[in-house]
C-alpha cells in the first residue's frame, strides 16, 4: 500500500525518512506532497511521478529512474542530490550548498550544473554533456562514458577521475592533488597528467574492473601512466 495515495502519511508524527517501501513503485503516484519535517526523500522507481515541490530542510533527494519526471527543485539545504537515470531531465538547478550530486544516464541532460562547494560529482552515461564545469573544491569526479566529453578541467585539489570509456577525450590537465586516476579504454587521449602514485583496487572498484579483461586494463593503464612509479593492486581472491 502507498501510504501517499492513502494519505496515511499524514497520521505519521515526525516522518524524517520517505522511502520506496512507503509507495511500492505506486504508479499512480504523479506527485509529492510538502511533508514538513522530511529529511530524507527517496522516491526512486516511480513510473508516473511527475514534479517533485520544494520541501523545505529536506538533506538528501533521491529520485533515480523515475522516466517521467522532468525537473529538480531548487530545495535550499539540499546535501545530496541522486537523480540518476531519469531521461525527461534536461537540466538541473545550481542548488547552494549541494555537496553531492548523481545525475548520471540521464539521457537528455545538457549541460553539468556549476554549483560552489560541490565535493562529489557522478555524471558517467549522460552522453550530451559537453563539458564539466571547474568546480572549485570538487573532491571526487566520475564521468565514465560520457561520448561527448572532450576535456577534463583542472580543478585544484581534485583528488579521484574515473573517466574511463569516455573516448572522444583528449586531455587530462596535470591536477595539483591528483591521487587516483581510471582512465581505461580513453581511446582519443593524447595528454595524461603526471601521476607518480597510483593505488588500484580490482575488488569492486572502479580503477581495474576484475573481469576478462584484467590483463588487458591494466596494460592500457600502465601504458597511460608514463610517470608511474608505484602502482599498488589489491587483487580478489
Ligand atoms: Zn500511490
Amino acid at each position: 500500500m502507498c501510504i501517499i495515495c492513502t494519505g496515511e502519511y499524514k497520521n505519521i508524527q515526525n516522518l524524517t525518512y520517505l522511502g520506496p517501501q512507503y509507495f511500492e513503485e505506486c504508479p499512480n503516484l504523479t506527485e509529492i506532497p510538502i511533508i514538513p519535517g522530511l529529511q530524507y526523500l527517496d522516491c526512486s522507481n516511480c513510473p508516473n511521478l511527475t514534479e517533485i515541490p520544494i520541501i523545505p530542510g529536506l538533506q538528501v533527494l533521491e529520485c533515480s529512474n523515475c522516466p517521467n519526471l522532468t525537473k529538480i527543485p531548487i530545495i535550499p539545504g539540499l546535501d545530496a542530490l541522486v537523480c540518476s537515470n531519469c531521461p525527461s531531465i534536461t537540466n538541473i538547478p545550481c542548488i547552494q550548498g549541494l555537496e553531492s550530486l548523481d545525475c548520471s544516464k540521464c539521457l537528455s541532460l545538457l549541460e553539468i550544473p556549476h554549483i560552489e562547494g560541490l565535493l562529489f560529482l557522478t555524471c558517467s552515461d549522460c552522453p550530451l554533456i559537453k563539458k564539466i564545469p571547474c568546480t572549485k573544491g570538487l573532491n571526487q569526479l566520475i564521468c565514465s562514458r560520457c561520448i561527448n566529453l572532450r576535456k577534463i578541467p583542472n580543478i585544484s585539489g581534485l583528488e579521484v577521475i574515473d573517466c574511463s570509456e569516455c573516448l572522444n577525450l583528449t586531455e587530462i590537465p596535470d591536477i595539483d592533488g591528483l591521487d587516483k586516476l581510471h582512465c581505461v579504454d580513453c581511446r582519443s587521449l593524447t595528454k595524461t597528467p603526471n601521476i607518480e602514485d597510483l593505488d588500484c583496487d580490482s575488488n569492486g572498484c572502479p580503477w581495474i574492473p576484475y573481469d576478462c579483461d584484467y590483463e588487458e586494463n591494466l596494460k592500457k593503464l600502465i601504458f597511460l601512466q608514463k610517470k608511474l612509479r608505484r602502482l599498488c593492486i589489491a587483487k580478489k581472491l
